[in-house]
């Protein structure tokens, strides 16, 4: 039989190397880990057996078995699940299959995971744990439902490589046997074993059997002990999402997140709730304390896994949730639904529309709740999940409210790190102020510094500050709030009131504004006097309905085809600036002094809205030609 000698991939070198030499506090997951994948592999078993009967292989009931040799020093896990093909071993066990390997890969590097190595386990790294605490591992597995005996070995010591080689083996499944390291013998025996299960895998829901010793009286020689061996299950089976809460541990909750999630932090609040009437289901659901690294993947999994009757029959079902709370994760469990559903008919089932409702407002009064009484662990979930949770705003029409209460921001007005609600900021608007006010940007110290804010700020209205890439495009949707509307301070006309002073300012520059419109006709759509320009000359706003210059971005980032998007220049009537160029306008319209004047003014106002003057070497050639003019005034 020919062996054949792989390499590993290097995403798993590295892996393996964190997970040898790192110091890890709890090495004692790695069961944890074998038995979540031996549950697996059965969960898949029994969902393919219920439309194909050849999985069973005549075989009696579904089991985990662990077997400690204390000879061979090595601890096994068995399973009589779906089993692996050849090509499926080397896809599974010589590479990490998941969407984001280039972040994986930085991951490992950083120092976040160096210092805290159990971070790692939300890339499910599962299998790979086992080295912790042996220097060999050994896999013997077959497919369920071949009709023959070839089965296929893998083996690995973690020193680069790993082997593959065709066997035979009687029964359909895996086997995982660990050669332990010397000091990590203490897995073999009993009461270890037993007690990592009961605090880790206690509700896995196939049975977890072990070979248990006894000494019983002897029938033959009354008054003499014998030692017998017995089968034994070591945890208690029971579906937790079944159990009545009252039942159930802090504990035991966070146990079955982390192996619902395959993340290693405890989660940030329980869901679990039982419907009846129209649809009869239970649900245990997570909302997670860290956001997953792949949330805005393609590829990212949505859903919590899908129970018919205690059945698995997937890991994920995305009809169960909206897209917006993707980062809910759980099970959920349905007396109604048929045990062969398939993903066609889930796509437009009644039962699971009604499903997803029922976890969509209990999710979102959580969230409401949480913010009420637990603001802290509220604001902690809104920095990791507020960008998803937004989302919904746009695609949820009939909760746009619920969620609008949900957001927080942080405004002009408030310290950084203060957050604000919209209800607070309605509750705190100046006499006068109609219309609740925004601003888009990439950080607060920008969006602060900003032009655009100065008659705000001369007026004192409190602006919130947004710096997500589609806020823009979220409170467009949202539109307005408690009957008042949300405008951009970027966009669209503001209209705060203007002094006489300024009116008259206004009235005199009349024929130079037609004059910049017509040197800058093909680069803005207008030019016209700003309200809400204080100390700043000019600046470029988009139209009330178009989008600002944060949202063009990212969409052209994302190969969106945007139009050319000409935006309006406003020119602020009180600068000085235009007092002087309307004098050098007076004497010569066509002073070449001007026309340059109006050029760098523009360059600015594109500098000022975060975008490039189209000409740089231009606009700066020009502005130290000025310099020098200036300087030798001196
Ligand atoms: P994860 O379980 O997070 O996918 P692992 O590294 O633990 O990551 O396992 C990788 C893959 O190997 C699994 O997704 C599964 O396809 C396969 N696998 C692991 N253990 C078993 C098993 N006991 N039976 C069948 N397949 C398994």
């Amino acid at each position: 039989m020919t062996r054949t000698n792989l390499e590993f991939k290097t995403e798993v070198k590295q892996l393996l190397d964190l997970m040898i030499h790192s110091l890890y506090s709890h090495k004692e997951i790695f069961l944890r880990e074998l038995i979540s994948n031996a549950s697996d592999a059965i969960d898949r078993a029994r969902y393919e057996s219920l439309t194909n009967s050849s999985i069973m292989e005549n075989e009696g009931g579904w089991q985990i078995k662990i077997t400690a040799d204390k000879e061979a020093g090595t601890l096994t896990v068995s399973d009589n699940g779906i089993g692996m093909t050849k090509d499926e071993v080397i896809g599974s066990l010589g590479t990490i299959a998941h969407s984001g390997t280039k972040e994986f890969i930085a991951a490992l590097q950083s120092k976040e995971i160096k210092d805290n190595p159990e971070l790692i386990g939300q890339f499910g790294v599962g299998f790979y744990s086992s080295f912790m605490v042996a220097d060999k591992v050994t896999v013997l597995s077959r497919k369920a439902g071949a009709g023959d005996k070839n089965g296929v070995k893998w083996e690995s010591t973690a020193d680069g490589f790993y082997t593959v080689e065709d066997v035979e083996k009687e029964k359909k499944g895996t086997d995982v046997v660990l050669h332990l390291k010397p000091d990590e013998k203490k897995y073999l025996e009993e009461w270890e074993v037993r007690g990592i299960i009961r605090k880790y895998s206690d509700y896995i829901e196939h049975p977890v059997v072990m070979d248990v010793e006894h000494e019983k009286e002897s029938e033959l020689k009354k008054g003499e002990k014998v030692k017998i061996v017995e089968e034994e299950t070591l945890n208690s089976g029971k579906a937790i999402w079944l159990k009545d809460k009252s039942e159930i541990s802090a504990d035991e909750y966070n146990e079955f997140y982390k192996h619902v999630s395959h993340d290693f932090s405890d989660p940030a609040k329980v869901i679990h709730f039982r419907a009846e009437g129209t649809s009869e289901f239970t649900a245990l659901l997570y909302v997670p304390s860290r956001m997953p690294f792949d949330i805005f993947y393609k590829d990212y999994r949505v859903g919590p896994a899908l129970y018919v009757k205690r059945v698995q029959i997937m890991d994920h079902c995305e009809q169960l949730i909206p897209m917006y709370l993707r980062f809910i994760k759980g099970v959920v469990d349905s007396s109604d639904l048929p045990l062969n559903v398939s993903r066609e008919i889930l796509q437009k089932n009644r039962q699971v529309e009604i499903i997803n409702k029922n976890i969509t407002r209990k999710a979102l009064e959580t969230l409401a709740e949480m913010k009420k009484s637990e603001f802290e662990r509220y604001l902690t979930f809104y920095m990791e999940f507020g960008r998803v949770l937004k989302e919904g705003i746009h695609y949820d029409i009939s909760k746009r409210e619920t969620i609008a209460d949900l957001l927080l921001f942080e405004t002009t007005q408030k310290t950084p790190g203060t957050y604000t609600t919209l209800q607070e900021y309605l509750d705190n608007m100046k006499e006068g102020q109609e219309e609740v006010y925004y601003i888009t940007g990439t950080s607060r110290e920008e969006i602060t510094k900003s032009p655009y804010l100065e008659a705000f700020r001369d007026k004192g209205y409190e602006v919130l500050i947004m710096p997500d890439e589609v806020d823009d495009f979220i409170m467009g949707a949202l539109g307005e709030y408690k009957g008042k509307k949300i405008k951009s301070v970027v966009k669209g006309d503001i209209k705060l009131d203007k002094s006489d002073k300024e009116k008259d300012a206004g009235k005199k520059l009349e024929t130079l504004i037609a004059l910049i419109k017509e040197q800058l006709k093909d680069e803005v759509k207008d030019v016209r006097l700003s309200g809400r320009l204080r100390d700043t000359a000019c600046c470029l706003v988009a139209d009330e309905g178009g989008i600002d210059p944060q949202m063009e971005k990212l969409l052209r980032s994302m190969g969106q085809n945007i139009p050319e998007n000409k935006r309006i220049l406003e020119i602020n009537p009180s600068h000085p600036i235009f007092e002087a160029m309307n004098n050098i306008f007076e004497k010569d319209q066509k002073s070449a002094a001007l026309e340059e004047y109006i050029r760098l003014l523009y360059d600015q106002a594109l500098l000022l809205e975060g975008s490039k003057p189209k000409d740089p070497v231009a606009f700066a050639s020009a502005v130290t030609r000025l310099m020098v003019k200036d300087a030798k005034k001196e």
